[in-house]
């Protein structure tokens, strides 16, 4: 029963196109129309511009309960080539496809398709549905909703965080910072570099620098339990220049850091400025007095590490029956949930792999294995 309500709730979700650069506005009115229903009232923390909302809907009573989160964003399909339409849910061979069928409108749906399950009994303690946007630019839509939790909405005592994992308790995830260097040179006829300050050429020697201080952190970094068991930095756009025949004044390079939890943010935006005021400035202020190197932050989303004995981590392991726990190198919400207090963990129905690629998928094995585990909570929390 509750399977297929879990899939025909997916199909729902799958069709709004939550691209995370688009409103999601019809998803979340769907939901709140949805548990209105069922009899429970939605708190909406809307954006600033209006066009977006994290949904916080609470079933039962009582200080603590259960969180369970999630976002209703995916990313873009943009130049992927897909067997189906990707806002069409469309089984297949036991899997259920489409965009956010693994990342993660599956969690979603198995969380509302439960709703029912939640209401039938007396609950000893709430469970609160968390539903984010923007996960995907930076995690940035949830902060607003999680700095009222303990204020005006309930904090929960613990907040699963049902990302893709296959189902298994995740209590660990690397930190993110994405970085902008912008370079200002000085234009000159492309005849006669010697007059300006080449802008592109700088950054190709910033690029050489993150990408030696990126071996120097491979090699000297080590905790296995990550994959790769070091921080990792990557470029992944530059744009600069205007003409051929015109030495460029501009550039610009985007860059990020994938840091391991205990590893503090900062140091390598400063060894590139060192080696810019080192190495580079120097001669380009010869040509240019104004030239410069800059780099601005652009967004981090904290590590995750579960507190030791963490109450979220400890029901996780007793609903899924796992003994042990593993991490992730992708980033989540949960380590902004942990800052505020609230002990997370991440598990959820989906592997990964599909995520973010063309055919997403999530089996239909994982949606009922993320319904038993509902199923499960629900039990322990009437007993
Ligand atoms: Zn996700």
């Amino acid at each position: 029963m509750s399977l297929k309500e879990a899939k025909d709730l997916l199909a729902k979700l799958v069709g709004f196109d939550t691209t995370s650069a688009k409103p999601n506005l019809d998803l979340i009115a769907f939901v709140q129309y949805y548990l209105a229903g069922h009899g429970i009232a939605s708190t909406l923390v809307t954006s600033t511009d209006g066009d977006k909302a994290n949904l916080y809907a609470t079933i039962g009573e009582g200080p603590g309960g259960i969180g369970l989160s999630g976002h209703s964003d995916c990313v873009p399909v943009t130049g992927q080539s897909w067997t189906s339409d990707p806002f069409t849910l469309t089984e297949r061979d036991g899997r259920l496809y489409g965009r956010g069928t693994c990342d993660m409108k599956g969690f979603i749906a198995c969380v509302l398709a439960s709703v029912k399950l939640f209401k039938t009994g007396a609950l000893k303690e709430p469970i609160h549905i968390i539903i984010s946007y923007d996960e995907e630019v930076g995690c940035a839509g949830v902060r607003p909703l999680i700095a009222r939790l303990g204020a005006d909405l309930p904090r929960p005592r613990a907040v699963i965080v049902g990302e893709p994992t296959s189902m298994q308790v995740i209590d660990a995830h690397k930190r993110i910072d994405a970085y902008r260097t912008t370079v200002t040179g000085k234009e000159a006829h492309s005849s006669l570099p010697s007059l300006g300050v080449n802008a592109i050429s700088v950054a190709a020697e910033l690029i050489g620098e993150l990408d030696r201080v990126a071996a120097e952190i491979a090699s000297t970094e080590n905790d296995p339990r990550f994959e790769p068991p070091y921080s990792t930095v990557s470029v992944g756009m530059i744009d600069g220049g205007t003409a051929v025949n015109i030495v460029p004044k501009s550039c610009e390079i985007r860059w990020q850091v994938r840091s391991l939890p205990r590893v503090p943010a900062g140091q390598v935006p400063n060894t590139l400025a060192a080696f810019a005021e080192r190495a580079l400035l120097p001669k380009m202020r010869k040509v240019a007095p104004a030239a410069s190197v800059e780099t601005e932050s652009q967004t981090s989303v904290p590590a995750f590490t579960a507190a030791p004995q963490s109450d979220a981590v400890a029901l996780a392991m007793a609903l899924t029956g796992a003994n042990r726990t593993s991490v992730v190198s992708y980033a989540t919400e949960a380590g902004l949930f942990e800052e505020a207090g609230c002990p997370a963990v991440i598990c959820g129905p989906g592997d990964i792999a599909q995520a973010h690629a063309a055919d997403e998928f999530v089996s239909v094995a994982q949606i009922e294995a993320c319904l038993k585990f509902l199923e499960d909570l629900t039990a322990r929390l009437r007993a």
